[in-house]
């Protein structure tokens, strides 16, 4: 008998995770878990807990390098139907962790509701972007969060509302807990007006880095501050185009590192730990790493 012998329907053991990230490399995980519902991922939680697993959770993986030895633990997904649901409010909406931040965004354009179109182009779910508290120059997640619901470790229900969750620069404080939901602020305008707008930042993104089809986790590094650019200073120390194995700081955008075909999670490794020493020895800053790496 194995932890999850009646859970079948949604936890699966030893599923490969590259299929699963946006890099598209590392190993399995020892269980895979996909809860139909709230009440699944609190039972789940609960039996974890009990075994000492360690859970982690994920999302569409667009921030996240796993290692080739893949995660000893359970990694939770929200892509059951249930935490995918979107439901217009008066003043916003009502979305499950599990809808794509892409899908969200096009959404609200065109139902003529502003507000998310800052994050066009940012791949991701909306757990995963509020937990990242996603976003760029023109905007982040949290400034049309109004409300999360999370699970914590304890299966227990908490909500919050967005001066409760510590959102900075591409950070929140939501402990060990889960985003199940959230409610969104969003405010009615002219959609022909909104639709431009989006077209203008999607294509600023997409101008300035590389293909969305190419193996990557975004920025590797955070800013070091709003005047200190990452990517900037990786270009300053000559590495753009530097590889490792099948690993390669970006020539479009030094602070993206793209894996090219038949790569492994290990030359990635290496790559950012390359640009780590270099830019600390040629220029004193530490580079902080926003890419997760489990
Ligand atoms: C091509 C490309 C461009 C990018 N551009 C940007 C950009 O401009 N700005 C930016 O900020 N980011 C950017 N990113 C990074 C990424 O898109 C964001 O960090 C996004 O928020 C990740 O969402 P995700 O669902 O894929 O999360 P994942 O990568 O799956 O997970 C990221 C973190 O969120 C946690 N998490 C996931 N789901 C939940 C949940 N339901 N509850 C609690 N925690 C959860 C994970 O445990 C992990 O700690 C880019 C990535 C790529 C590949």
């Amino acid at each position: 008998m194995t932890l999850f012998d009646d859970l079948r329907d949604c936890c699966r053991p030893n599923v490969p995770l590259a299929p699963l990230t946006w890099f598209h490399l590392g190993g399995p995980a020892r269980w895979l878990i996909e809860p139909r519902d709230e009440p699944q991922l609190i039972t789940v939680l609960h039996r974890a807990r009990e075994a000492g697993l360690p859970v982690r959770f994920l999302g569409l993986g667009a921030n996240v390098l796993v290692r080739d030895a893949g995660v000893d633990g359970a990694v939770i997904r929200l892509a059951a139907p249930a935490f995918q649901q979107l439901e217009w409010t008066t003043d916003g909406a009502r979305v499950g962790a599990g809808v794509h931040l892409t899908k969200l965004v096009r959404a609200c354009v065109h139902a003529g509701r502003a507000g998310l179109e800052v994050i066009a182009g940012i791949p991701g779910t909306v757990g995963g972007g509020i937990r990242m508290n996603c976003g760029g120059r023109f905007g982040q997640m949290s400034d049309s969060i109004r409300r999360v619901r999370l699970i914590d470790r304890d299966g227990r229900v908490v909500e919050r509302r967005r001066d409760e969750l510590g959102f900075g620069y591409r950070k929140s404080q939501l402990g060990d807990a889960m985003v199940v939901s959230a409610e969104i602020e969003l405010r009615p305008t002219d959609s022909r007006a909104l639709v431009e707008r989006f077209k203008e930042i999607w294509l600023a993104k997409s101008r300035s880095q590389p293909a969305l089809e190419q193996q990557s986790a975004g920025c590797i590094f955070k800013n070091p501050d709003p005047q200190r650019f990452a990517g900037r200073l990786i270009d300053e120390c000559g590495l753009k185009g530097r590889r490792i194995g099948a690993a390669e700081v970006s020539p479009i955008h030094a602070n993206f590192i793209v894996a090219h075909p038949g790569g492994r999670a290990a030359d990635v490794i290496a790559l950012i730990e390359h640009v780590e020493e270099q830019v600390y020895s040629r220029t004193g800053v530490r580079l902080e790493r926003e890419v997760e790496v489990w």
